[in-house]
């Protein structure tokens, strides 16, 4: 059916739409429908869920089209991706280039255009580089974590009418044709759209008589398939398995459902193993490791175009995120029971011994303790706060001296020369063995003083 619609400014559009469905099959949406999730719609949808408009997104295909298309995205467009908090994803993501290079077919010539030129602010005068079906998935998990958004795939918009308040779309969908009702359409569905179609209105643009042709290069490599049988993490992977199995749901409570999505916290443990098995100590390092080790990527079920965390994010996340959660007792749980389940452990005789393990503080950076003034600005570490904060909960014993010197960085370990020839500051870990395989039952950190043990 055609009809006429008389639009605030004059102008008539001519509608076409499919025969209305009724009763059940009308489906009211609250907000907005955005037909197309290309770029544009994504976008679209994210600026209006950002601003608290429910919103629909409606699209033909079943998945985010990923052949090859934009690859560059311009200072006003970053600008755009900033207001949309995607930023930080975006340039974590891409790559950045201050100039951009074009040929002429014509003439041959290789023309190379300095943004920086044309604008004072020469520090954001970027292009970022990624492709657009990247640029959407980033969106779509953005826009999956804000409340009231839908997306519906294999949805294709067929039909369209609207009167004084509502606009009611028609879409053929894998079960039929469906109608929905919402305030307000937006088409977003590209060049051929069927949405202007409907609306009777003209393409505005220009077609290149030129034809292009674009691929995706694949290429066919099994990351499986080169790590062999006999490697350390291949032989450990199995048990490594079964012991995080359970991790994702113990630390549910720790993510939130907003925000940019954290660092997979078996991720983080698989390369903390990696760290543990290879002597990595630094984190920094660690992080560079598994992103060039083939072994490692494997391990930590990383593909080879996944990305590896940040350093800073890493340490954040081990050091605070997860600090409350209890994580290492967890899995250090998970590890005694699952030496059970094989027999490893036979609860008859058991022996008690301990270590002593480096603190990470700098042995010629302690003081006397009434040389410290705690209250002094950069002496509020979080090792501080958490020993200052111990100080105040513990009751004074008097037959306990007063240690002679303290680690400014890390006050609650204990100046020692146990273990070592030299002093140094450290921690006593304390074990409860079963002596049948050996296998640590329990395990305690105390200072490295004989009073803690
Ligand atoms: C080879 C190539 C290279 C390019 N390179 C660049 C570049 O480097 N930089 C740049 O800025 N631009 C580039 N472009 C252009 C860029 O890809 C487009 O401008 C961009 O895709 C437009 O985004 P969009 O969201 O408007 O539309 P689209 O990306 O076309 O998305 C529209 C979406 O709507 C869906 N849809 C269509 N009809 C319906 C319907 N009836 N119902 C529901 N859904 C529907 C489609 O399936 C699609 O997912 C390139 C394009 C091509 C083809």
């Amino acid at each position: 059916m055609q009809v006429e619609l008389r639009c605030a400014n004059g102008n008539t559009l001519l509608c076409w739409t499919n025969d209305t469905l009724e009763g059940d099959e009308m489906e009211r949406r609250e907000g907005v429908i955005v037909v197309g999730a290309g770029p544009v719609g994504f976008l679209t949808a994210l600026g209006l869920a950002r601003n608290g408009i429910p919103v629909t997104l409606l699209e033909a295909e079943a998945q985010i089209n990923d052949s090859p298309r934009a690859a560059v995205y311009f200072p006003t467009t970053v600008k755009i991706l900033e207001r949309l908090g995607l930023l930080a994803d975006a340039i974590a993501i891409g790559l950045k280039s201050w100039t951009f290079t074009f040929r002429v077919p014509s003439t041959g010539t290789v023309v190379a255009v300095d943004n920086r030129l044309a604008t004072d602010d020469r520090d954001n005068a970027y292009n970022l580089h990624f492709g657009q079906h990247i640029l959407a998935r980033l969106v779509m998990q953005h826009l999956e974590r804000l409340p009231h958004t839908q997306i519906r795939w294999n949805t294709r918009v067929v039909g369209l009418k609207q009167d004084a308040k509502s606009v009611t779309v028609t879409a053929d969908t894998r079960d039929g044709p469906i109608e929905l009702q919402a305030d307000w359409v937006i088409g977003t569905d590209g060049g051929r759209s069927a949405v202007r179609h409907l609306l009777g209105l003209p393409f505005e643009g220009h077609t290149w008589p030129e034809r292009f042709v674009a691929t995706n290069l694949f290429y066919d490599f099994n990351l499986d398939e080169v790590i062999p049988e006999s490697h350390l993490l291949r032989r450990l992977d199995v048990f490594v398995t079964t012991v995080l199995a359970d991790l994702h749901e113990q630390l549910r409570p720790f993510y939130s459902d907003i925000g940019r999505p954290s660092v997979d916290p078996e991720l983080m443990m698989r390369m903390l193993i990696v760290g543990y098995c290879y002597g990595i100590r630094h984190e920094r390092k660690l992080c560079e490791e598994v992103k060039l080790h083939l072994a490692y990527r494997w391990f930590c079920r990383l593909d080879l175009d996944d990305r590896v965390p940040h350093h800073s994010t890493f340490s954040e996340n081990r050091l605070n995120r997860f600090r409350e959660s209890d994580l290492l007792r967890h899995i250090f749980e998970r590890v005694v029971m699952a030496c059970m389940a094989q027999g490893l452990v036979k609860g008859e005789g058991f022996a008690v011994d301990a270590s002593v393990m480096e603190a990470n503080a700098s042995r010629y950076r302690g003081k006397a303790p009434d040389e410290i003034d705690w209250a002094q600005s950069g002496r509020q570490s979080r090792a501080v706060a958490e020993y200052l904060a111990s100080l105040e909960h513990e009751e004074p014993n008097p037959d306990r001296k007063s240690p002679k010197v303290i680690s400014l960085s890390d006050p609650s370990s204990a100046w020692t020369a146990k273990a070592n020839k030299r002093v140094q500051f450290g921690y006593g870990l304390n074990y409860l063995i079963d002596i049948e395989n050996a296998v640590i039952i329990d395990v305690e950190a105390t200072p490295a003083r004989t009073y803690d043990e």
